[in-house]
């Protein structure tokens, strides 16, 4: 997990590879420019969240395997831990860390994700059929679903179906901290 960028890079490379697919036809799947998605092969760019959430969703496959290997091994218990970590320069507000990265027999990733002050953090919409439940484990945040914000406080939950705008925000002093837990469909990923 220590160079994010070339992980980017080989997991972009290697679905296009595997799909067939140029540059231009990637970059009309996921809405990200040919020029951008040559800078993130090249690893001359690191993308946003947001970004990387489009070319997740195009290939119709899960974010957290830009980040780290799809987990394959599940015979043995696996204990996870680490800190969250800025993805990208401009996304400074927000730190994600995948706390289980993405299963391939559950079809699920967790993440750990804080929220600084002042952060507002919008999503695309991801596929149909990605569900999204948020549970807040430290401070308060609002969620933004179904045109809506909605206050969430330590303890309490959300489920949504993320197949359309969504987004985090935290309006207060003090860092929050939630659990994202990502369902997608069966061939989603
Ligand atoms: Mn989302």
């Amino acid at each position: 997990m220590k160079n994010i960028n070339k992980h980017i890079s080989s997991t972009l490379k290697a679905l296009r590879r595997e799909r067939g697919w140029s540059l231009d036809r990637t970059a009309e799947e996921t809405g990200v420019s040919k020029a951008m998605l040559g800078q993130i092969e090249r690893e001359e760019s690191s993308p946003t969240i947001a970004t990387l959430w489009k070319i997740a969703s195009g290939f119709h496959t899960s974010f957290s395997s830009f980040i780290e290997d799809i987990h394959r091994d599940f015979d043995k218990p696996v204990y996870r831990s680490g800190k969250t970590r800025n993805l990208h320069p401009s996304d400074k507000n927000i730190r994600v860390m995948p706390l289980f990265p993405y299963d391939e027999q559950l079809n699920m990733e967790i993440f750990v994700i804080e929220l600084l002050p002042g952060c507002e953090h919008l999503s695309p919409p991801h596929k149909p059929g990605v569900i999204e439940h948020v549970v807040v484990t430290e401070g308060k945040m609002e969620i933004l679903v179904n045109g809506k914000w909605l206050l969430l406080s330590k303890g309490e939950g959300l489920r949504f179906n993320a197949n359309q705008p969504h987004g985090y925000r935290n309006t207060t002093a003090e860092i929050s901290c939630f659990h994202d837990i990502i369902h997608y469909p069966r061939s989603g990923a």
